[in-house]
């Protein structure tokens, strides 16, 4: 079985480039570009080095003494939110901004929902010089105010997303009707591991920087590259599928996708798309997507802000659907109770995002000699609000 993408950009059945044909010839370009711009040496001496010298990386394997005593397995945290930005997101956008500056673009688009891949995109650009327009729901301004203000002092401009229900889906669809509108000198960062082809597979490469660390980190402390489990939350699954990837097709190696379910499965008020999700078209690609009888995309539901997306990557869909990796719901609840867990237990305070997958050593017991690593996926500060609401602190 194969998990990676196949010539034509499908992971099994899912996958694919369905976009407006305007969109046609920016897609290809990137298309035709993709794996070659990566391949080249001087590409990769930028990426390694902004990666070492700007996000901090290696980010360490941490081994969690005391959460491992109390689930009684060996818990092992891959600590992304250590990186400058505090997650992931800076691995994906640095790579796609060194990309579109080698297809000649001098202009940035993102859309972003939380606010969390705006600001990892105005940094890039900050970095880089280079415009950054992040389309955003009017809705989503309002409630996401500190970002906001980061992606104003980075120097982005912010355009609010006035249709529809004035959340991501809408923004993405402006980001969508600019890129049409300015083919040329603008390139668009998508910020999870979907959209049309190459989207899925580039991010997930930029993204395999987490697994091809573990790999050398587990060697170094426990003399083994593969660990019996790796662990990642799903929002669209970047971090899960940079966690997975040197993993893949090591049959050995379990992997566990952990999805929010909100209020429960059930509640009406869940973003567990694997359950709830059908066959359906998102943002330019074919995957599993929350939807009503008639194809209208449901709402989804989750605390955490970077989970509260009503689909999952392709690559992701095909996981689930070989059952090659095993998927996991967790609420609310659970979560924010992980995540406190944490931070008494070991003195990390986790993004909501990252407890959903901390939660699962309640739900799921593992031998004590198994080797579990959970990709901790960014920090808590941003949550901080959340948190002190949820438990009245
Ligand atoms: C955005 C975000 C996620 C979810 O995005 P993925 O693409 O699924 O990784 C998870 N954790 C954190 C900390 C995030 O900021």
């Amino acid at each position: 079985m194969n998990y990676n993408v196949n010539e034509k950009g499908y992971y099994g059945e899912f996958g694919g480039a369905y976009i407006p044909e305007m969109l046609y010839p920016n897609v290809e370009e990137l298309r035709q570009n993709y794996l070659k711009v990566m391949a080249e040496p001087d590409f990769k001496k930028e990426f390694d080095q902004l990666l070492k010298d700007y996000v901090g990386r290696p980010s360490p394997l941490y081994f969690a003494k005391r959460l491992s005593e109390k689930y009684n397995t060996k818990i092992y945290l891959k600590r992304e939110d250590l990186n400058h930005t505090g997650a992931h997101k800076i691995n994906n956008t640095i790579g796609q901004i060194l990309m579109a500056k080698r297809l000649g673009k001098h202009r940035i688009i993102a859309e972003t929902g939380a606010g969390q891949h705006g600001v990892a995109t105005a940094t890039v650009c900050a970095l880089m010089g280079l415009e950054c327009i992040v389309y955003m729901g009017e809705i989503d301004i309002a409630r996401q105010a500190p970002n906001v203000a980061r992606m104003k002092m980075l120097g982005a401009k912010v355009m609010p997303a006035l249709s529809g229900s004035r959340t991501l889906k809408d923004a993405t669809n402006e980001a969508i009707r600019d890129w049409i509108n300015n083919p040329v000198d603008t390139h668009y960062i998508i910020g999870s591991a979907i959209g049309p082809h190459p989207y899925p597979d580039m991010v997930t490469r930029f993204q395999s920087i987490i697994s091809e660390e573990i790999k050398w980190q587990l060697k170094e402390q426990t003399g083994h590259e593969n660990p019996n489990y790796v662990v990642a939350c799903i929002g669209g699954g970047s971090n899960a599928a940079g966690t997975y990837y040197h993993y893949l097709h090591e049959p050995e190696v379990g992997i566990i996708a952990v999805e929010a379910a909100g209020h429960g499965v059930d509640s009406g008020e869940s973003a567990a798309t694997s359950v709830l999700g059908k066959e359906g078209i998102i943002h330019g690609c074919k995957t599993l997507l929350m939807q009503t009888k008639d194809g209208q995309i449901t709402e989804p539901y989750s605390i955490s802000a970077g989970l509260d997306y009503p689909g999952v990557g392709p690559m992701h869909a095909h996981l689930c659907k070989t059952g090659r990796a095993e998927f996991m719901a967790i609420t609310d609840d659970d979560a924010m109770n992980a995540g406190l867990e944490l931070c008494k237990l070991e003195g990390i305070i986790p993004a909501i995002e990252s407890s959903h997958a901390l939660a699962i050593f309640k739900q799921r017991t593992f031998k004590s000699n198994d080797v579990v690593v959970v990709s901790l996926s960014g920090r808590g500060d941003k949550d901080l609000e959340n948190y002190i609401n949820y438990f009245k602190i």
